[in-house]
């Protein structure tokens, strides 16, 4: 069969090369996302399919070699390189999590199409299996790495109106009284609130917009001020109980609104942000059997956060979560001390 050239990925067989090779578009573009797992899995069914897409996501405007300029480049197929006219070899995955792994590119991509589109995400015990690896360690190794690099640089912070309270998470002693302490993590959350208007009752309404989940070592203010700082955009209204380490917000800019607990509104005090961490909870607890440990428990929250704030757009979510991976190794996760 002749070699297809598409206006998009143009892949052309060099015939006479030693391996595989395919000569590189000038200026690529990202397919739409996959819709459903059967799309997914047509798209990656190769190395080679990975590698045309992991060269589209560095090189958006175009292969530029970084050690001669040159712009002419094609892929060593298997190799994860591009080689220039030159002689020089580029990684496509140096700086990346995938970099210098045994494992497939589509066995990473599977995770990040997984890990990004499956509402209660999945085990490494199940994605060993799934994938048929050998050995746990490497599932758990590359689900870990992933949910490192699912923090978004640069992220706009929440704004308008934020639930903000805290709670003890996870660990492996959960729902064991009297042994709980140790392994259970404080963690904060911070929720935006939508509030809209029902057309036809006419009536308030209000929804949750996107959350930041982050793992604290006690619950002083030095411990929750700076994530709230760092989280929510200054003037927002900040909804809070009356524990005194929020008692700063005000003089930090934003209109702050503590309600004391213990009134008979407690029930509906605070909803959102109680709702939040009722399904991490519960999320830790099924899909995860409760074994998180505090020492991991931030990777964790990274995905449940990357995961909660594209609800609505799963396939672009895959097509992100590619590109921090490709893009953010050594990223600092905000994690405890
Ligand atoms: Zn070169």
């Amino acid at each position: 069969m002749a070699a297809s050239v598409g206006a998009n990925t143009a892949v052309v067989e060099r015939a006479g090369v030693s391996g595989a090779t395919a000569v590189l578009p000038r200026v690529s573009r990202l397919d739409p996302p996959p819709r459903n797992l059967i799309e997914f899995s047509r798209r990656f069914a190769s190395e080679k399919a990975c590698e045309e897409y992991l060269f589209i996501v560095r090189y958006p405007t175009g292969f530029i070699c970084p050690k001669c300029g040159n712009e002419r480049g094609w892929l060593l197929q298997g190799k994860r390189l591009i080689e220039c006219p030159n002689g020089h070899k580029i990684s496509l995955t140096s700086g990346t999590v995938m970099h210098r792994t045994k494992q497939e590119l589509v066995t990473w991509f599977h995770a990040a199409y997984l890990m990004t589109t499956l509402t209660p995400g999945f085990s490494a015990l199940q994605f060993q299996r799934q994938m048929g690896l050998s050995r746990y360690e490497t599932a758990f190794n590359m689900l870990h790495k992933f949910r490192a690099a699912l923090v978004v640089p640069g992220r706009e912070p929440l704004h308008g109106e934020v639930e903000i309270d805290e709670a003890y998470v996870g660990g492996v002693e959960e729902g064991r009284p009297g042994r709980g302490g140790e392994t259970k993590a404080l963690v904060v959350c911070a929720v935006e609130l939508v509030r809209w208007t029902d057309k036809k009752s006419r009536r308030e309404r209000v929804r949750t917009g996107r959350v930041r989940l982050r793992l604290v070592p006690d619950a002083s203010a030095a411990s929750l001020v700076p994530f709230i700082t760092e989280s929510v955009k200054g003037g927002a209204i900040v909804h809070t109980d009356g524990w005194p380490s929020y008692g700063t917000l005000r003089a930090k800019g934003y209109d702050h609104r503590a309600v004391v607990q213990g009134t008979g509104k407690d029930a509906q005090y605070m909803p959102h942000v109680h709702k939040i961490f009722a399904n991490v909870k519960r999320w830790l607890l099924g899909t995860h059997h409760g074994r998180v440990t505090a020492q991991h428990l931030q990777a964790y929250l990274n995905e449940y956060t990357f995961r909660f704030n594209r609800r609505f757009w799963r396939g672009p979510a895959f097509h992100r979560a590619l590109g921090l991976i490709v893009q953010t190794e050594g990223h600092p996760t905000p994690s405890a001390p």
